[in-house]
């Protein structure tokens, strides 16, 4: 099985975006063991990539990847990417001053220690200007916050980044023309695997909050963990339906 891992903060509030620091190392620990291959983002849909890969994404650039992922990833040798809201860098997640129900708001990164991880070999990507609904947005708004994000990133820390994510997983056919046209690879919420042939701006993940009990992870690519997955992805289906009924009232 191949797949790319989405991770957002590390902290105890058991929020739907955070990771409990022990739950955290025990990842790390299954994935520097060697069952699976940890490989760089840009390598997870190569022809050439092995069966069984996994690429390690990191959502929103949270303070804590600093403290407590960085360490332990470069401890194991272990690849990641890190997506930057390239105007929130140094704020907090509260996107916009507005903080989101059940969701801690926590400390981002400041550019220093962008910059600190970038040389340790952290691949750092976009992930827009203001954490906007891109799905909401065209023309030059559409475009600043995608390619105005990827210059802001360029023009500080001298790499124009490649890679991207959509908050919120928000893209539609116009987002998603925009997003080839200035990243090599984005990133989406969709849930599952990847197959052979993916678009590589329309990329699945698979959340990892879905796999933070003990355990979980370790199962990769068993009948158990991909039922798990598909289990999920149904239930977010559901959701997702029933979010549209209830506009439509
Ligand atoms: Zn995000």
């Amino acid at each position: 099985m191949r797949a790319i891992l989405t991770y957002h903060s590390i902290d105890s509030s058991g929020s739907p975006v955070s990771i409990a620091e022990d739950a955290f190392r025990a990842h790390v620990r299954f994935l520097a063991s060697g069952r699976v291959r940890v490989v760089p983002l840009a390598d997870i849909t190569s022809p050439g990539a092995e069966e069984d890969a996994v690429a390690l994404t990191f959502d929103d650039a949270f303070l804590n990847f600093a403290d407590i992922a960085a360490p332990l990833l470069a401890d194991s040798g272990l690849p990641a990417t890190v997506f930057v809201v390239s105007d929130a860098v140094g704020g907090t997640n509260a996107w916009g001053g507005h903080e989101a129900p059940g969701i801690p708001t926590l400390p981002l990164m400041h550019w220093d220690d962008l910059s600190a991880i970038a040389v340790a070999g952290i691949e750092i990507g976009a992930h827009t200007r203001c954490h906007a609904d891109l799905s909401s947005l065209s023309g030059s708004r559409l475009e600043d916050e995608t390619a105005g994000c990827a210059e802001r990133i360029a023009a500080v820390l001298g790499v124009r980044p490649a890679r991207f994510a959509y908050p919120y997983g928000a893209v539609n056919d116009d987002v998603a023309r925009v997003a080839r046209d200035v990243f090599v690879d984005s990133c989406t919420t969709e849930l599952r695997p990847l197959s052979d042939d993916e678009d590589r701006a329309l990329l699945p993940r698979l959340d990892a909050f879905y796999f933070r009990e003990p355990g979980q992870l370790e199962d990769w690519g068993s009948p158990a963990f991909r039922r798990r997955v598909w289990l999920r992805a149904q239930g977010r289906r559901v959701k997702a339906l029933m979010a549209a009924g209830g506009k439509g009232r």
